[in-house]
């Protein structure tokens, strides 16, 4: 991407990045050539050690806290970490997901009631966490952003339970906005196109998701996640201060097409 001053002066957090094809990684390319400063999360300990590696190949030096969203305790300890090291925040990326694999693989109407709640947790709900952590360290207001999915809005082969948190996810876009407005923070959600990434591979029959949305798309190819991350640097930018409970898709015009 082009590199800008876009985001010069403003701090924020990504929370999503497992590898070098993560959409998170992108977005966080993005975000660091447009100037901002990053801090980043992981999951666990055993993942540390990638996304290290990956967050040294950055010109600046960014911080990284232990994340994972199911877990209030360090949900609240990334909070603390935050204001420790920046003070205030400008944005907060999310860019995660999860639902076991035999429950994006049943039919929907097998889905688990554990899997259901699951994918819901990790999904959806813990956008709600992590906005209600971010929001006081938000002191002049801010841009939460998340990533979602079309499945959300229409039956896509092999989505399933993944399609339920979606449109969960997409609603809580839309009441976290309603709810955080007066205090200046945006929350906006990203529909990107199918990528392949780690979590699109759960997916049975992704390759042909690709090969369709190729054919079909008006601009007739998939996305780059380099298109992602340029939406990404908008929303957490000034140019978008007018946009907030949002669901912009960056999917190459997929979504527009009926028959
Ligand atoms: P990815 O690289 O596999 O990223 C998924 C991330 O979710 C990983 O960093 C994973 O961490 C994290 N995660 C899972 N469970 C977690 C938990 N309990 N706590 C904290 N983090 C957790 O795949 P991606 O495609 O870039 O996915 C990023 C987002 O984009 C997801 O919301 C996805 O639904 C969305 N999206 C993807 C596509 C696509 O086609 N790829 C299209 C539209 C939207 P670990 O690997 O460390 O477990």
């Amino acid at each position: 991407m082009t590199k800008t001053n876009l985001l010069q002066g403003k701090k924020g957090v990504v929370l999503g990045v497992a590898n070098k094809r993560s959409i998170a990684w992108a977005i966080s390319k993005g975000m660091s050539d447009a100037g901002a400063e990053l801090a980043f999360t992981y999951q666990n300990e055993k993942l540390k050690g990638r996304v290290e590696d990956l967050v040294s190949t950055l010109p600046a030096e960014c911080p990284l806290f232990p994340c994972d969203v199911t877990d209030d305790e360090q949900v609240a300890a990334l909070g603390e970490g935050l204001s420790r090291n920046f003070g205030s925040i400008d944005f907060l990326v999310h860019c995660l997901a999860f639902a076991n694999r035999e429950d994006l693989e049943c039919g929907f109407s097998q889905t688990s009631r554990e899997g259901y709640l699951l994918a819901q947790e990790v999904s959806s709900y813990s956008l709600t966490a992590v906005s209600r952590m971010a929001a006081p360290l938000m002191k002049d207001g801010g841009s939460i952003q998340t990533l979602t999915y079309l499945g959300s809005e229409r039956a896509v082969k092999n989505y399933n339970v993944m399609g339920v948190a979606k449109a969960a996810l997409e609603s809580s876009v839309r009441y976290l906005a309603a709810d955080l407005g007066e205090k200046g923070i945006r929350v906006n959600a990203i529909s990107a196109g199918p990528i392949n990434t780690l979590a699109a591979r759960g997916i049975s029959g992704f390759t042909d998701i690709l090969g369709q949305v190729a054919e079909r798309a008006p601009l007739k190819r998939n996305v780059e996640t380099e298109e992602v991350a340029g939406a990404a640097v908008f929303l957490a930018s000034d140019l978008s201060s007018g946009i907030t409970g949002e669901v912009i898709y960056v999917d190459c015009g997929y979504n527009i097409v009926g028959l």
